[in-house]
């Protein structure tokens, strides 16, 4: 499932500081989940328990003068394509533009929700200022102060009363087949690998609409087990001009990550890891599905003795903490290991749908506890006296302790580590909570 809010507007009235501050209210359960990074672009906003991805299109518009209003115009086309709803922020400071009027006219065509949120409402003068703002036209408008925080609850109120429960859930698996996406930077190899795959013909048993109607899912067959495969419209069909832009290939992958149970995300050998491939990994590991890495175009690497070996290295010092995934070096272009990296991702699936009978897990985990107790801090015996698997979609496990709060972070490490090597959790984030007992 998955909704997806888009920030639009001009550079400068504030939209970085609101993100911000939106963001600020997850951080106490983003905090639990291991492999957290932050990024300025895009991240994942609660609200009372609604959850949905929260996109800064002013992070994708590269900083030079003379192709500004090219660019945000298609930064804005593209967040009416593909967002649920969008935040036009308009600054009261400098009152109404015609950069502002320009991105009003586009945003007036949609039907999707468009809330005017009036930026830098910092006292009452500015609020009568702001009354500027109803001349734009659209139903939904909020002063706020993004610096104070004022306004911005009403904001969220209204995004969030738009967006359904089963949008906001984590899980996907209505009819009970493991799901797969297909995921990566422009020209890794994603469309040849589905080409790769879909010209297996016996092997489809339908195309299904999926429940955007972005996304493709297709039905296949393969080794006696079914699956669906996700993928974007912009995987299938390419519209070149879209196709390289960061802002585009980011919102499609998050869409069929959100759908997805397990992500393949793919990435080109001959390039090494970028950047972009760490933020797309971190951001699977974020949303909790299972991963398996797929490096393509083998075939271009000149191979010596230790070369995947070395490039598996460097990979997980990028991809760390979370190492545990599976890592192939697959070729489309030979048809090396292509069908392995179906067989990997089922076994991921597996892991992920993984439920470790409590006796068993206590069993395992109070001898590890044993041999290696939680460090005394302020003074403090910690004991864990309980562990437990939560009925959640991400495998997650209470630990029951007397201290929850002075559990520190390389104790929870061990626990993770602990877990993984005892049973088997490849490819799949792993959530750990203390509780009070
Ligand atoms: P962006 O380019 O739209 O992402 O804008 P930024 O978030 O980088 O903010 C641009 C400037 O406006 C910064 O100097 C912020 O500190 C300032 N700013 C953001 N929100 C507010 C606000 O609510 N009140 C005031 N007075 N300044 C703000
Ligand atoms: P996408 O943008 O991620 O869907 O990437 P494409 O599937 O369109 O592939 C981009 C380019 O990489 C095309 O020219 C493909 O032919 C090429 N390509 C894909 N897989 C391989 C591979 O395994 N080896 C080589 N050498 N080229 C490949």
């Amino acid at each position: 499932m998955g909704y997806t809010v888009a920030i639009v507007g001009r550079p400068n009235v504030g939209k970085s500081t609101f993100f911000n501050r939106l963001l600020e209210t997850r951080k106490a359960i983003v905090d639990d989940i291991s492999g957290v990074t932050r990024d300025r672009q895009y991240g994942i906003a609660d609200w009372n328990g609604k959850v949905f991805n929260l996109i800064d299109t002013g992070g994708f518009v590269p900083n030079t003068e003379d192709i500004f209003e090219k660019e945000i115009r298609k930064q804005v086309k593209i967040a009416i394509d593909e967002a649920n709803a969008i935040v036009f922020m308009v600054d009261v400071a400098t009152g109404i533009t015609d950069l502002d009027e320009a991105m009003a006219d586009m945003l007036r065509r949609t039907t999707k929700p468009v809330y005017v949120v009036v930026n830098k409402v910092d006292n009452g003068t500015r609020e009568l200022e702001a009354t500027e703002f109803y001349s734009l036209g659209f139903a939904h408008n909020f002063f706020i102060s993004s610096i104070s925080g004022s306004g911005t609850g009403e904001v969220m109120d209204a995004i969030t009363a738009a967006i359904s429960p089963e949008d906001s859930a984590e899980t996907t698996n209505e009819d009970g087949l493991p799901k797969f996406a297909i995921i990566g930077q422009p020209n890794v190899g994603k469309s040849s690998l589905l080409n790769a795959l879909v010209g297996e013909e016996r092997t489809i048993v339908s195309d299904i609409a999926g429940t955007t109607r972005d996304t493709i899912h297709t039905h296949y067959k393969l080794f006696q087990k079914e699956f669906m495969l996700i993928d974007t419209a912009g995987i299938r069909k390419k519209s070149k001009e879209k196709d390289d832009l960061e802002f585009y290939s980011i919102i499609r992958a998050i869409k069929a990550m959100d759908e997805a149970d397990v992500c393949l995300l793919v990435l080109d050998a001959d390039k090494g890891i970028t950047a972009q491939d760490v933020t797309i990994f971190s951001l699977a590991s974020r949303k909790g599905k299972g991963i398996v890495v797929l490096v393509n175009k083998w075939d271009l690497v000149e191979k010596e003795t230790n070369t995947a070996r070395d490039y598996e290295k460097t990979l997980k010092q990028r991809i760390a903490p979370f190492t545990d995934v599976p890592i192939l070096f697959i070729s489309v272009k030979d048809k090396t290991r292509i069908f392995k990296a179906i067989e990997i991702a089922l076994e991921v699936y597996d892991n992920k749908k993984r439920k470790i009978p409590t006796s068993q897990l206590n069993d395992v985990m109070l001898k590890a506890v044993q041999a290696y107790h939680a460090p005394v801090v302020r003074g403090n015996t910690v004991k864990i006296k309980y562990v437990t698997q939560l009925p959640t979609v991400v495998p997650s496990f209470a630990f029951f302790t007397n201290y929850p709060d002075d559990i520190k972070q390389p104790y929870r490490n061990y626990l993770e580590n602990q877990l993984r090597t005892q049973f088997n959790f490849k490819g799949v984030p792993v959530r750990i909570f203390f509780r009070k007992k």
